[in-house]
Order: C-alpha cells, then sequence, then structure tokens
C-alpha cells in the first residue's frame, strides 16, 4: 500500500489520462536535452577559466550570478536522466548523468539517481525511505530557530547520506562516477587553478543553498495546504531551470521532460489551476529562515504527522479534509491563512 502522498499522485496520474488522453503523447524523451549539457559543462568550465586571477570578491559575484544558474542547470538535467529522459535506456542516461556531474566536482550523479527514484516512490514517508525528507531529529533540532534554519537548509543535506534509506549500493557506474570526478577535478585544478575550483565550489553550493535557486528544493514539497503534499512553482526563474519548478505535474506524470510539462498544465488546467502554488523562490526563502512560522517540517506535512502542526496531507484526492487539518499558521494579523502563506511571500 503506497504512502498517502504516493497515492495523491498515483490518483492524480490516472485521472488525468482517463479525462486527457492526449497527455500520454507527452511522455518521452528528449533528446536536445544532451546539447544542452554540453553547452553547460564547456560553460561552467569557461567561467572558471576565466575568474581564475580575479579578486575574490569578484569570484563571489560571479558565482552568484552566473556560476549558481549554470550548476543548477546542469543538477536539473541530472535530474531529467534520472527519469531516463535524456537519452534511450537507463546505461546511456547515467552516461549523460556523469558528463553533466563533471564541473560540479563532487560525485552526486548516481548517488542522486538512486535516492531520487526512492523519494518519487516513498514520498511522504516519516523516518522512512524518502530520501530528501528532512529526518525526525533534525525536524526537532532545528524548530523555529532563523539560524538554524539556515543551517539546516544549507548544510543539513549532506548529512542525509548517512541515513540507512540513503544508501547507494556500490555499482560500476557509482565507481565510475567517483573515478571521473577525481579525475575531472584533477584536470580542471591543473586548468582552472585553485581560485577557478573555488568558483565551482561556491557555484554549487549556492546552486543547491542559500540562493534564490536553492529554495526550490524547499519549495518542491512546502505543503501550505493539508491536501497538497507536493507544490508547483511558476515563477520567472523557470526560465533558466528548465521548468523545474512544475512539481506538482513532475510527480503527475514522471516519463514527460521538461520542456512538455508547461504543455501537460495547460491540457490539464483544471486539475492545476486550484493548486497552491509559489510564485517567488526568494520570498520563499526569506520567510522560511526569518519567518518564526514556517519550519523544517512543513515538508509534505509532516507538522501534522509528527503533532507539531495541525495541517497535513489528506488520504485521497477526492476527499476534503476535515476542518481540523485544515488549519495552518496563522496570518500576522491573526487570522488563519487556510493553510497557505501570507500573499506577501508568496
Ligand atoms: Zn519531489
Ligand atoms: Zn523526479
Amino acid at each position: 500500500m503506497p504512502a498517502t502522498p504516493v497515492r495523491w499522485h498515483i490518483e492524480r496520474h490516472k485521472h488525468i489520462l482517463a479525462s486527457h488522453p492526449e497527455v500520454r503523447a507527452l511522455q518521452g524523451t528528449y533528446p536536445l536535452s544532451q546539447a544542452f549539457i554540453v553547452a553547460l559543462v564547456a560553460a561552467d568550465v569557461a567561467l572558471a577559466w576565466a575568474v581564475r586571477h580575479t579578486t575574490w570578491l569578484t569570484l563571489l559575484a560571479v558565482a552568484f550570478g552566473v556560476g549558481a544558474f549554470v550548476g543548477h542547470a546542469l543538477g536539473v538535467l541530472i535530474h531529467e536522466g534520472t527519469h531516463n529522459l535524456v537519452a534511450r535506456g537507463s546505461r546511456a542516461n547515467r552516461l549523460w548523468m556523469l558528463v553533466a556531474n563533471l564541473p560540479l566536482l563532487a560525485p552526486v550523479a548516481i548517488e542522486f539517481r538512486v535516492q531520487h527514484l526512492l523519494h518519487h516512490k516513498f514520498l511522504g514517508e516519516v523516518d522512512g525511505r524518502d530520501t530528501q525528507a528532512p529526518p525526525r531529529a533534525e525536524i526537532a533540532f532545528v524548530g523555529a530557530s532563523p539560524l538554524r534554519k539556515f543551517a539546516s537548509f544549507s548544510l543539513g543535506r549532506f548529512f542525509y547520506p548517512a541515513r540507512s534509506a540513503n544508501h547507494v549500493p556500490r555499482d560500476g557506474f557509482l565507481l565510475l562516477n567517483w573515478c571521473l570526478q577525481t579525475l575531472a577535478t584533477a584536470v580542471l585544478l591543473w586548468l582552472v587553478g585553485g581560485k577557478g575550483i573555488c568558483f565551482l565550489a561556491v557555484s554549487g553550493l549556492l546552486a543547491f543553498g542559500p540562493h534564490p535557486l536553492g529554495a526550490r528544493r524547499l519549495s518542491e514539497h512546502f505543503a501550505m495546504r493539508a491536501d497538497q503534499p507536493t507544490v508547483s512553482y511558476y515563477g520567472p526563474l523557470n526560465r533558466v531551470s528548465f521548468d523545474v519548478g512544475y512539481h506538482v505535474e513532475h510527480h503527475d506524470f514522471p516519463a514527460i521532460a521538461w520542456p512538455r510539462l508547461r504543455a501537460l498544465r495547460k491540457l490539464a488546467a483544471e486539475e492545476y489551476g486550484g493548486l497552491f502554488a509559489f510564485q517567488s523562490w526568494t520570498r520563499l526563502l526569506l520567510a522560511h529562515f526569518f519567518d518564526r512560522r514556517y519550519r523544517v517540517e512543513h515538508y509534505t506535512g509532516f507538522g501534522a504527522i509528527l503533532g507539531t502542526s495541525p495541517a497535513g496531507p489528506c488520504p485521497a484526492r477526492k476527499t476534503p479534509c476535515p476542518p481540523d487539518r485544515q488549519s495552518g499558521p496563522p496570518s500576522p494579523d491573526g487570522g488563519s491563512t487556510g493553510g497557505m502563506l501570507p500573499p506577501s511571500f508568496v
């Protein structure tokens, strides 16, 4: 029996296919992503080479303003490869993921593939096999503290691999990933020097950490409504992120490649129009850090499951939530936002 958020997506998938059979045609690979991978890898190396003699301030500015976008885009294409959407067959996709990984320094591609597929399969399991969910210990430790929320958001993911759920079997591709990254880092060190390597490291940390793009990780499952465990973002940064903000659409149809997610939303507009969605990753990031009402346990409604917040996912797509589970954080004027962030934060 799948967990509730998983069932929510399965039921939506079936319902959308029944009412819009043409959606089936949107599924399949998008080989042009391969060209984007090559171009982005080249761009990242070129950037590192260009900043190898600049001041540290310039290096940080370029990392924040350009490098993070390139690193994030490569991460999104690694995600596409995880769902076998870059080429035909899992072997070819894993090879393309290894290419996209090259300028990111850390060997993340194969590990991410294993863990992310478990995230889809077991979405919303507390202390379970949802490999992207915050562990119970992290939720308890972080609480409402802005400083701890910042630390947890920026560094928490480095501790996740220690969980048994995140264990990755040591197969040939994992070893190849490690070897290639060791070799790539050595070649890059020779080509762009220590400063260039620092640029790539900072760009990568920002892309998936304290940066507007990093808020993507938060927004995907920052459950602000009791009946919605996954949330989409429809703001402008999708244009530089291969539409990765379309996360409800992605969990509904993981076999649809990034250029066709907008078409899915358009075809099944009635299924997506009524859902909560974010419009700004920047505002979400600031709200998460500085507003004490928004916590780590907003992940897929964990607060309700752990008893630290009344909002939590409802059991089925068509089942209305009982009133006691519809309440969310209070609005600044003391009322109820109905489980949604105050408008100024979205
Ligand atoms: Zn997800
Ligand atoms: Zn995915």
